[in-house]
């Protein structure tokens, strides 16, 4: 039975946000490439708890921003705060936040060479220094928590793309991350395998995770989101709370753009 939009968003209030832990803070940061202004003032508080929804057209720096916060991407200007750790060349900072930020790209990006579980314990065993059994009992834990424990000794180009992606966000959960990072996780994906990721994202929301996901998936940013950031050209045009962000957006760049989506 499909549920109404009060009972929606009486789910995803449910979802527990901390009023006092900062996950992440973004504050006046700024980016070139080159001489390419790509950032703008960006500014964006996360809770400790929150799932955040970017979206926006192509090119507004969404992947950037994402990619800033662990640092595979470097900001010029301004500060990035990760879990109490300002981002900066500090090697050692670096690693200790990569760590604790998980992420997932459009394009799984899973060793080809290495079977689904050695994916998934590679990190562990040689970044935690996890004893090699431990690894895999916490990698088949969460292996069976994306519903393909099965595929465990398999090569990723066995598996459909959604199976990928979802062993991909097993593996970080490997990892233990507090905050998990997703750039556009099912836009590579086929139809028939958007919702199998999905399920997996919306059971990880309701664990408590604190998630910036990038995502044109309308249906997953009100199931799960309780807040929806709208990027254009590099800046933070709007952000609000789902409902009254597509029922009411106040931009036109806004309209325009879920005009265009929706
Ligand atoms: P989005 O994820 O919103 O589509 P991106 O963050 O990927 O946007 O890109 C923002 C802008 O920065 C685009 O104009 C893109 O062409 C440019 N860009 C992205 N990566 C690089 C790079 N490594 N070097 C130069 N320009 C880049
Ligand atoms: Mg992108």
């Amino acid at each position: 039975m499909s549920q109404t939009a009060e009972e929606i968003a009486a789910d995803r209030t449910k979802m527990q946000v901390s009023e006092t832990e900062v996950a992440v803070e973004i504050k006046s940061m700024n980016k070139w490439y080159g001489d390419f202004h790509v950032l703008r003032d960006i500014n964006l508080k996360v809770m400790k708890g929150e799932r955040i929804v970017v979206c926006g057209p192509s090119g507004s720096g969404k992947s950037t921003m994402i990619r800033c916060i662990n640092r595979l991407e470097e900001h010029q200007k301004g500060h990035i705060i990760v879990d109490g750790n300002e981002l900066t060349d500090d090697l050692k900072k670096i690693d200790e936040i990569r760590r604790e930020v998980g992420m997932c790209f459009q394009h799984f990006n899973l060793f080809p060479h290495l079977t689904i579980l050695e994916n998934c314990t590679l990190a562990p065993i040689w970044v935690r220094k996890m004893p090699k059994k431990e690894a895999e009992e916490a990698a088949m834990h969460y292996l069976e928590r994306v519903k393909i424990p099965e595929q465990a000794l398999k090569y990723p180009g066995q598996l459909s793309g959604g199976q990928q992606q979802r062993v991909a966000i097993a593996r970080s959960l490997c990892m233990n991350p507090k905050i998990m990072l997703f750039d556009e996780p099912t836009s590579a994906l086929d139809p028939e395998m958007i919702k199998e990721v999905l399920d997996v994202m919306v059971g990880l929301a309701e664990e408590g995770m604190t998630m910036v996901c990038v995502t044109h998936e309308m249906g997953f940013a009100r199931k799960v989101a309780n807040r929806v950031i709208f990027m254009d050209a590099g800046q933070i045009v709007e952000q609000n709370d789902p409902e009254p962000f597509f029922t009411n957006p106040q931009h036109e760049r806004t309209k325009l753009f879920l005009s265009q989506i929706l």
